[in-house]
């Protein structure tokens, strides 16, 4: 664990605002680890809101629903912020764009819920993990072996973002009453979630929840990782090659909690999520609520304006975000920040060649030969990168802080996961 400065005060008492919905919503038919979608629409289709516009039958993937309504006006690659470049469908937007109007749920309809159940209601919701790593949460929640132990994951490690801590703040209620039915269903006896200590309205807030145990965790990083949560919050290990399943443990991104409840009593799919949007450029960082599919420009001029010109945009923190090279990118599912960096922040030091001195694999969390995979996902080697387990990586960014070459190893390694379970 690395300790890194920690940047959260532009926006950790932002309360949650609303990004009005943007005019045109780019939705690419890949956000999630797993199989691409196909269009389930055409240009000239009118779309409503919410409806389902691409789709695949494949083991791990994640339908993709209409953030606007509107008509469909093209279907061609578009910026994607993790590929450079996918298909999208592109909507443009008419008056009842704004209409969210989903049908709530009786308490009676779901307290028969069982976790088929629920697990169905996720996958139609197209729901993915939302801490970053865009898992389908379908698979998650279909466990191969009994499990004893639910665990919230709630550390957002990741440096300037706070978008997390604000929905355990502004939603307690919600996350509580959806984990402990998620917890019914699964059969666990304990429930925690994993705060770090500079989040202490948060720990309040969850102190005040009977059922569910408070953690409170150092704000170390990558305290949000999966493996290292468990550690920290149950002392047990997951060994190398076998997931938390094994241990009996389920992790869950807080995010992706709240995603949950809302697609479970609200019967609402996955159109939006929480954007911080922050860094020393700004005059207003916020913790935005966007439709999925608008372009940042949106954003950025929402909290505007400009201090000064950013030298770089980057969707996500500084560890784990991609930098990108147009502000016509669109949000996703796993875009849980973007981070305005000034020219002396955003200081480009030249990638060099490596000089295999090790220093990302020692600093690697979770045992991984970065500098391979990043070798093997340039020459797009996609066999080699599957051998190195390239889809263990859990993208905290330590190998590209400790690398003396500047090599830009989380980006090659991200993409290598996305390509790698195509
Ligand atoms: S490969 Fe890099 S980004 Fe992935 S877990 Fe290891 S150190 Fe973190
Ligand atoms: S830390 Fe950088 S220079 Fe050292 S082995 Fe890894 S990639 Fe190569």
């Amino acid at each position: 664990m690395v300790k890194l400065a920690e940047n959260k005060h532009y926006s950790e008492n932002k309360a949650i605002e609303k990004l009005p919905p943007p005019s045109k919503a780019y939705l690419p038919l890949i956000q999630h680890l797993g199989k691409i979608c196909n269009p389930e629409v055409k240009v000239g289709d009118m779309i409503k809101l919410g409806q389902r516009i691409a789709n695949i039958q494949a083991n791990v993937y994640a339908p993709i629903h209409a953030s606007i309504s509107g008509v469909v006006i093209a279907i061609q690659d578009w910026p994607h912020p993790v590929l450079g470049r996918a298909k999208a469908i592109i909507l443009e937007g008419n008056s009842q764009s704004d209409e969210l109007t989903f049908s709530l749920k009786s308490r009676q309809e779901i307290d028969k819920l069982s976790l088929a159940d629920i697990r169905k209601i996720v996958l139609d919701a197209g729901i993915v993990g939302m801490g970053g790593a865009s898992f389908p949460t379908h698979v998650k929640l279909n466990p191969p072996k009994p499990l004893d132990t639910l665990i919230i994951n709630g550390a957002e490690c990741e440096p300037y973002l706070t978008a997390d801590a604000r929905l355990m703040v502004e939603r307690t209620a919600e996350i509580a009453e959806v984990v402990t039915l998620i917890a019914g269903c699964l059969g666990v006896k304990d429930i925690y979630i994993g705060i770090e200590d500079n989040k202490p309205e948060a720990i309040k807030a969850f102190s005040r929840i009977s059922k569910i145990k408070v953690k409170v965790l150092k704000s170390d990083y990558p305290q949000g990782g999966e493996k290292q949560i468990i550690q920290n919050i149950l002392g047990k290990q997951v060994p190398r090659g076998k997931l938390p399943f094994d241990i009996g443990v389920l992790v869950q991104n807080v995010a992706t909690i709240y995603a949950i409840y809302e697609a479970v009593f609200k019967g609402k799919p996955l159109i939006e999520r929480l954007v911080t949007v922050t860094g020393n450029c700004l005059v207003n960082p916020k913790n935005l609520l966007v439709r999925l599919g608008t372009p940042i420009n949106n954003l950025i001029d929402f909290c505007g304006p400009l201090k000064e010109e950013p030298a770089k945009i980057i969707i996500g923190g500084p560890m784990m975000g991609i930098a990108q090279y147009t502000d016509e990118v669109p949000i996703i599912k796993s875009s849980g920040g973007l981070l305005l960096m000034n020219e002396k922040e955003a200081e480009t030091i030249e990638e060099t060649p490596c000089i295999r001195c090790a220093a990302c694999v020692r600093g690697c969390p979770v045992g991984l030969m970065p500098c391979q995979i990043n070798l093997a996902s340039e020459k797009l080697l996609w066999d080699l990168v599957k051998e190195y387990k390239a889809s263990d990586c859990i993208e905290c960014g330590i190998c590209n802080y400790v690398c003396p070459a500047n090599r830009r190893l989380l980006q090659t390694i991200k993409r290598a996961k996305l390509e790698g379970t195509k």
